[in-house]
């Protein structure tokens, strides 16, 4: 997961936006491969970068893991965001510079805060066979923190609140009245929905902007119905949203005050502009202590400079 993005990284079309009668903005995610599996990107698109402090989505598989195929994605370099991984089936092994080495299960949350600089590798255990569902998101750090220490932490129990037709677990942020342990630099929120048939009326913040991820099954808000592969973005200034389902359906809601700062995302680095990711790729080529080691067995994962740099598109 964490897959390399560069800013050519877009679709190159993107579904028309539904404004009418319901304020969902439908977009199509992006469909790659990272490791063997399939990655639906959501964010970023084209058209848009940030929900709230959150500019990366992928939702990973559903794919098989077998003993000759499973996720491995060798030591790879992180600034100025933190990756937020979620399984719905499946364990993945986290390992950092930090030190740190955690197996993440469904229904756990791994958080990982790069600050001024972090490597990691995620990697199949070995040990498992079976599926393998998940997402993985970046949230971008403020200023305030971007330039400091990096930082990882697990937590193997997450609050759960009950809804009419489902249950809601809160991964990061607050959310009716469950606020999640899990550490955050800005005003954002994280939710898994697991919901059966029936309507459920979630309530928002209306300084909030929002989107919904389909991992499994559909939701259909007013006229529109989202399903997996897409992004469903609901804007700000709402206090509710009723979201239907008419068989199980697992799904992200996400969202947060907008991003104050304008961004800039190249590969595995969330900056201000170019000349802090030129300074970082530099430092990640030189196997800078910037960015520590990773007790791995996988090789590390470098790309080229920048395009600015190589005068490549
Ligand atoms: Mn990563």
């Amino acid at each position: 997961m964490s897959g390399p993005v560069s800013i050519a990284d877009v679709p190159a079309e993107n579904a028309a936006s539904h404004a009418e009668a319901c304020p969902l903005e439908v977009t199509e995610s992006r469909r790659t491969e990272l490791g063997g599996v399939v990655i639906r990107r959501a964010l970023p698109q084209r058209v848009r970068r940030t929900v709230g402090s959150w500019c990366f989505v992928d939702h990973l598989g559903p794919a098989d893991v077998t003993e000759d195929d499973g996720l491995d994605i060798g030591p790879h370099p992180h600034i100025g965001l933190q990756t937020v991984t979620w399984l719905l089936e499946g364990e993945v092994l986290h390992r950092d510079s930090l030190g740190s080495e955690q197996v993440i299960r469904p229904g756990q949350l791994n958080l990982m805060t790069a600050g001024h600089g972090v490597s990691h590798s995620e990697e199949a255990t070995g040990q498992y066979r079976g599926r393998l569902h998940g997402v993985q998101l970046w949230v971008a750090q403020p200023s305030s923190t971007r330039h400091g220490a990096a930082a990882f932490e697990h937590h193997s129990e997450l609050p759960k609140v009950e809804l009419a037709a489902g249950a809601a677990t809160v991964i990061v942020g607050e959310f009716s009245d469950a606020t999640s342990p899990a550490r955050r630099d800005t005003e954002h929120v994280g939710v898994h929905l697991d919901l059966r048939a029936g309507t459920n009326e979630l309530a928002l913040i209306p300084a909030f902007e929002y989107a919904l991820v389909v991992f499994e099954g559909a939701v259909a808000l007013g006229q529109h119905t989202l399903e997996p592969g897409h992004l469903g973005y609901l804007g700000t200034g709402l206090d509710h949203v009723p979201l239907r389902v008419e068989a199980r359906t697992q799904a992200l809601l996400f969202g947060g005050v907008p991003f104050p700062e304008p961004i800039l995302m190249w590969w595995n680095y969330v900056a201000r502009d170019r000349s802090e990711i030129d300074g970082a790729h530099a430092d990640w080529l030189a196997s800078s202590d910037r960015f520590g080691r990773v007790a791995s067995p996988l090789e590390r994962i470098t790309v080229g400079p920048p395009p600015w740099v190589s005068g490549e598109r």
